[in-house]
């Protein structure tokens, strides 16, 4: 590939590959992007919450904030995604609600309450008697929660149909293949895979928790670690219109987002190693828990399971690093957030582009 005047390299085609390479696309930029398996890395497994409030945890303050400013950017994103492919991205603003399964589930029900009126989130008690429809599907042993205001939720897999059919349209050329190594020279970046050698005026490593090609020369602050996740998908009850369900059962997290026509997600387990397998037990855990708290799910045909790695920073922040050469820049670190935060990753890619071409 021949490097044009505004010409930009994207490796990785997950949600924060794909829309970057949207948002420099449609700022006049000749964009490639290379992934052998586009789609199908943490952001296949995502369940897609937008939920600042309801992922609220001490000491994620700066992320708090950042994520408060994500729903409008998808907003925006979305009407931009249309103007280019007649398709918006749903977004879907019925707010969360926290429940607790047993008396030391409650109790840490109350502590993030507490923790989450210290973050002036918009948060209120309900119970099953004032809000009946809130608790639907649910058991009837949890009679009272938190209703969280402001989160919300789109289909991962809707947003990268949009995001990867806008990019096709604005010329963005995707290749099936592994950048293996990368380097700056005087006037741009080249990537190298097994196939061919590529080059162009800037480059945007969106690897997410993988490990990076050789020659990309990152500072001794950023590294990222897999932290393995996996969700559920279920067709059973349509709770579409209710809030998103988060419980606190026998000491786990859970939640289920529930989209139109009884598709819901279940998830998600959390640990920290790199297998992709999905185990008979980590599964059996989370739809134990699941019926647990809603046991309306008991005739939900399963319909598939998904695994993926996290990519977390050491200080579980986002960041957006440009590389020695100052050509070369790593998106990463979104953690348990990047669907909420592509938007605003993408705007960190074109700032970088524009001035740096
Ligand atoms: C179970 C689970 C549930 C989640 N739920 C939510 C949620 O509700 N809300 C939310 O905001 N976030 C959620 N997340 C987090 C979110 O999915 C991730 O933060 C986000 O998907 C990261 O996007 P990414 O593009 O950086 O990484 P990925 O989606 O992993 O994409 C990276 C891509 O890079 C490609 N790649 C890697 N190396 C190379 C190379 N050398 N050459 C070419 N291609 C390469 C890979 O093939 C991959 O496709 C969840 C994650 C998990 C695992």
């Amino acid at each position: 590939m021949q490097r044009t005047a505004k010409s930009a390299i994207v490796v990785g085609a997950g949600v924060i590959g794909q829309t970057s390479a949207f948002r420099l696309a449609r700022a006049g930029f000749s964009v490639t992007m290379f992934d052998p398996s586009p789609g199908h890395g943490a952001t296949y497994a995502a369940a897609g919450m937008i939920a600042p409030s309801a992922e609220i945890a001490p000491g994620e303050e700066e992320n708090y904030v950042l994520q408060l400013r994500a729903l409008p950017s998808w907003r925006s994103l979305s009407v931009e995604l249309s103007e280019v492919t007649d398709h918006q991205v749903d977004i879907f603003e019925t707010g969360t609600l926290v429940v607790g399964w047993d008396g030391s589930d409650r109790r840490l029900m109350s502590q993030y309450a507490q923790i989450a009126a210290d973050f002036n989130a918009e948060i209120r008690s309900v119970s099953r008697n004032t809000s009946p429809e809130m608790f639907e599907g649910i058991s009837g042993r949890i009679t009272d929660g938190i209703f969280i205001g402001g989160d919300a939720w789109l289909d991962p897999d809707q947003a990268m149909r949009i995001v990867g059919s806008a990019n096709e349209r604005l010329g963005v050329r995707l290749v099936h293949e592994t950048i293996q190594s990368i380097r700056t020279t005087p006037d741009g970046v080249e990537a190298i895979s097994a196939e061919g050698e590529y080059r162009a005026s800037i480059g945007i490593l969106a690897t997410g928790a993988e490990h990076l090609p050789h020659g990309a020369e990152v500072t001794s602050e950023n590294v990222v670690r897999p932290v393995r996740g996996m969700t559920v998908r279920v067709r059973g009850i349509d709770r579409s219109a209710q809030p998103t369900i988060r419980a606190f059962v026998h000491g786990h997290f859970f939640y289920m987002v529930s989209r139109p026509g009884g598709y819901c997600v279940l998830g998600a387990t959390s640990d920290e190693r790199r297998d992709p397998i999905i185990e008979l037990g980590e599964t059996q855990r989370l739809l134990r828990d699941a019926l647990d708290v809603v046991p309306a799910l008991d005739s939900a045909a399963i319909l598939d399971s998904r695994v993926g790695l996290r990519p977390a920073s050491k200080d579980l922040r986002p960041f957006f690093e440009v590389l020695a050469g100052g050509r070369w820049a790593w998106s990463s670190g979104h953690y348990r957030h990047g669907v909420t935060l592509a938007p605003l990753a993408a705007l960190d890619a074109l700032e970088f582009a524009v001035a740096t071409t």
